[in-house]
């Protein structure tokens, strides 16, 4: 999938308004340069939050007050007062408390935003250098080519605002493909994760239910409300829906995510080599290669009704694995846009 090039006029060019133009164009990596220079030209210092301003590790303690003395100028003749501070000894001045070791005695830090427009920028910079085929250098570690300069920057610059500028409850973040590929690796982790490219989170890897909210327990999915005998009377538990709520429409109210993983769903491979997702789950249970009826729906391709000896099921059937895990993936990410009020994507064109 490519960026768009263009160059796109935003009615509302406050930062604000950029966030948002870049949630509603996830694959315009322009705007988030945009968003960029416009976090830079707001950043400002705000109170350290360790030392309140003071700058210095503890309050320091108020020194003796001046003393007022009276005096009658030679010249006027009038009554003048004077403030006379005592003297401060040397051992006083060493007994200055040490600087503040957040902000080193200035009172104030960065507000953050422009770390916020240096991660963007680094990484976009970083994304076009992999594109570039210049990726292939292995050396790592204090290499200063570009790819490694930058790698290291991004890095710095993650760990300083991940919490600020990712979270989301449940969720993990990462830069790196790697781990983002095999969150295994590490062992018992979270299941849930974010890859941030380009400054934002772009792909997310999840249990399904996590996404798009999971049967509703008080109908079983079916969002009638059972005690009402005339059929058709909403759940209260789930407004008629049968699902409970999932965390994909904020995710990606918040995120240009373009791409979602659901872990635990795998296409089904059929005899003649075509793979496919089943409507509707068997006994109740998510069974791997069945999809809830809403999720299928979305999916592209044609519906197929095919027959087992013991029960007739739906089914979309897709060339590779591959094809089916994408178009779970458009699905997933359809689904969370139309619930958050975000302009669909067209795939055809940023495919
Ligand atoms: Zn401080
Ligand atoms: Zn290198
Ligand atoms: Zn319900």
């Amino acid at each position: 999938m490519t960026a768009t090039t263009r160059p796109r006029h935003h009615a509302d060019e406050t930062a604000d308004g950029l966030f948002q133009a870049v949630v509603e164009h996830p694959f315009d990596t322009l705007t988030r340069l945009v968003l960029a220079d416009r976090l830079d030209e707001i950043a400002t210092r705000e109170t350290c939050p360790t030392c309140n301003g003071w700058g210095t590790a503890e309050r320091p303690t108020p020194g003796p007050l001046p003393r007022i003395e009276e005096r009658v100028d030679p010249a006027t003749g009038r009554t003048v007062r004077v403030a006379k501070l005592p003297a401060v000894s040397t051992r006083d001045l060493l007994r200055l408390p040490p600087p503040c070791p957040t902000c080193g005695g200035a009172g104030t830090v960065p507000d953050g935003n422009a770390e916020r427009a240096e991660i963007i920028r680094v990484q976009v910079e970083l994304t076009e250098w992999e594109a570039g085929g210049r990726a292939d250098c292995s050396w790592g570690g204090t290499c200063d080519c570009l790819g490694h300069r930058l790698t290291r920057l991004e890095a710095g610059l993650f760990t300083t605002g991940v919490d600020t500028w990712f979270s989301h409850p449940g969720m993990a973040f990462t830069v790196n493909q790697e781990w983002f590929d095999d969150p295994n690796l590490f062992g018992d982790g979270p299941n849930t994760w974010g890859l941030v490219r380009n400054g934002f989170v772009e792909e997310v890897r999840c249990p399904l239910d996590w996404w798009v909210g999971g049967e509703c327990g008080r109908c079983q999915g079916t969002g009638y409300d059972r005690r009402d005998l005339r059929l058709g009377s909403d759940c209260p538990d789930c407004p008629g829906t049968g699902r409970t709520p999932g965390h994909g429409t904020e995710v990606v109210a918040r995120h240009p995510v373009t791409k979602v993983a659901a872990t635990d769903a795998v296409p089904y491979r059929a005899n003649d080599g075509t793979w496919y997702w089943m409507r509707g789950r068997v006994d109740g249970d998510l069974n791997e290669n069945g999809l809830p009826a809403d999720v299928f729906d979305r999916l592209d391709g044609a519906t197929e009704i095919r027959s087992e000896p013991e029960y007739l099921f739906s089914a979309k059937y897709y060339p590779t694995r591959e094809a089916a895990v994408e178009a779970l993936s458009r699905a997933l990410v359809d689904i969370a846009r139309e619930k958050a009020g975000l302009p669909p994507i067209n795939w055809e064109v940023s495919q």
